[in-house]
């Protein structure tokens, strides 16, 4: 063990096992992790990390357990703010550390910072080294034979594969060397990031954020996942993981998470829920890979024809669409569960994306924007590949004329109507016929359930029939075009 100092710069990759920027550090004898919180509107800030208010709460929180977890093995979290460069030069100096380790982004934004803090940091004579730590493999390593990136998804998987999806996961660093007293920090408490509102309060009946509470949760869903395939889409069933949180933040990486299912179910390839569930993980996978060679997808549709769409974002369905309060049950039921829990299942996210930019002709942006600042596992690289997915807009899109239909949709992954009854209470009386399109149900039935169109329950803010042809219509303006 040499007797420098290193820094280890925590950013998306808030856990200690697996952590190979801190894994490099274990040779040096100090070790002083540290995480920034950037200046408001900086490149660091940008892409979901401190963009959206449920995104904030899960930080507090994971910070705290990064910090917690740091305690049990003897050093600690020292938290600062201002700008990275800035920031870790200053830390530098007065810890006389030699060297600066950090795991990559891949998001535009963190991108940036990572080059400038690099070159900056260089200039300082301050060597830094920066690992993959994220993703099982980084974009550009992912390529077809012709070197250019994929759009298609299976073609993408299948090259995954071929690359490997088993890799070494590195073990659990203990004990760690203590943080020199004098180094000081802020309080996580002092940061501010908790909402001001109570808005967020009972996101901690669902959620623990945090390297223990990623296992625990990614444990027990271990239990079910040879039924995955079949459970996937059903609203009304704990059917998939909700590790997207924990993955996001880095509490659990990805190379953790295919180990583990292997030694479980080494023939996890070959089995439907295994095998099903190891893809999806593949699309978070593709989600960074569009967006790292598409950059400009952050905002623009990759399908350049979808410019000259005349979308209509009337305000007011985009407020009945946040609010869950458009008068079709599934949709509100979904809208209502993400304001109370930061999440949505993945079949509702199609469901309410496909509703908001076809049903209502709203900019996909404006939904992809609300997801960013509601959702615990706000992702700028899933979230914009998902709803440029769904509007049709994007790589390997659903293409744009199909338009799900949420009466049926909710018929068919809500069979018994728990998941509307649950978070549309109003409507937990009406029989299951009546339950999925209340507009078309008899008057006694209405009555008979306490439901009253127009006061109790809003009436649908669009027809479902004509808001679809009128969707078809817009496309057939704009199918011409180059
Ligand atoms: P599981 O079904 O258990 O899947 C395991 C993991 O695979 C997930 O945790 C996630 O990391 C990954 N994954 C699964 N499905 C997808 C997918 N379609 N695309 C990319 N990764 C996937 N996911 C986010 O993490 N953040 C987002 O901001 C986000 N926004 C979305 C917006 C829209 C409009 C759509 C259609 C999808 C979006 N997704 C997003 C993808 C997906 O809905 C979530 O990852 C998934 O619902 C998370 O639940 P889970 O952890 O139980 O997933």
């Amino acid at each position: 063990m040499s007797n420098a100092s290193t820094l280890v710069w925590f950013r998306q990759d808030l856990r200690l096992a697996d952590n190979p920027a801190l894994d490099a550090a274990l040779a040096s004898e100090h070790i002083i992790p540290i995480y920034i919180v950037p200046p408001e509107g900086s490149d660091e800030g940008r892409d979901g990390f401190l963009r959206g208010g449920a995104s904030r709460w899960w930080l507090h929180h994971s910070l705290t357990a990064l910090d917690r977890d740091l305690r049990a093995r003897g050093s600690r979290l020292i938290v600062r703010r201002g700008e990275p460069t800035e920031v870790l030069a200053q830390l530098a100096a007065e810890s006389d550390a030699t060297a600066v380790h950090w795991n990559r982004r891949l998001e535009p934004a963190g991108i940036a910072t990572d080059r400038a803090v690099k070159q900056s940091l260089r200039e300082q004579g301050l060597p830094v080294q920066s690992f993959a730590g994220n993703y099982l493999h980084e974009p550009w390593n992912v390529l077809n034979k012709q070197g250019a990136p994929y759009k298609v998804f299976t073609p993408y998987w299948k090259a995954l594969l071929a690359e490997g999806i088993d890799l070494p996961v590195l073990p659990d660093p203990e004990p760690l060397p203590a943080v020199d007293e004098a180094i000081a920090g802020e309080s996580i408490d002092s940061l501010g990031l908790l909402p001001g509102l109570d808005w967020a309060d009972g996101f901690a009946d669902w959620w623990a954020p945090g390297e223990a509470g990623a296992w625990d949760r990614f444990e027990s869903f271990l239990d079910d996942v040879s039924r995955y395939h079949e459970t996937r889409n059903r609203l009304d069933l704990d059917g998939t993981s909700r590790l997207s949180p924990h993955l996001h933040f880095g509490e659990i990486s990805p190379r953790q998470v295919v180990a583990r299912v292997r030694s479980e179910y080494p023939d996890a390839l070959d089995d439907k829920g295994t095998e099903h569930f190891l893809r999806e993980v593949g699309w978070r996978e593709f989600g960074a890979n569009l967006l790292y060679h598409f950059p400009q997808t952050e905002t623009d549709n990759l399908d350049a024809r979808f410019d000259h769409l005349p979308w209509r974002n009337d305000p007011d369905h985009i407020v009945a669409w946040q609010r869950g309060q458009t008068g079709i049950p599934v949709i509100d039921a979904a809208m209502r569960a993400l304001w109370a829990t930061g999440w949505m299942h993945n079949r509702a996210r199609m469901i309410v994306a496909s509703f908001l930019t076809k049903n209502c002709l709203v900019d996909w942006r404006i939904g992809a924007d609300w997801f960013m600042d509601t959702l615990v596992d706000a992702d700028l690289p899933s979230n914009t590949a998902g709803w440029q997915w769904v509007a049709g807009t994007g790589a390997d899109a659903a293409p744009y004329f199909r338009i799900f239909n949420p009466v049926l949709q909710g018929e068919k992954f809500d069979p018994d109507g728990a998941f509307i009854r649950r978070w549309v209470p109003e409507l937990a009386e009406l029989p299951d016929k009546a339950l999925f399109a209340p507009w078309e149900a008899k008057p006694d039935t209405l009555a008979r359930a306490g439901v009253s169109l127009g006061e109790t329950y809003p009436e649908p803010i669009v027809d479902l029939k004509t808001s679809r042809e009128r969707a078809l219509e817009a496309f057939q303006r704009i199918k011409d075009y180059e």
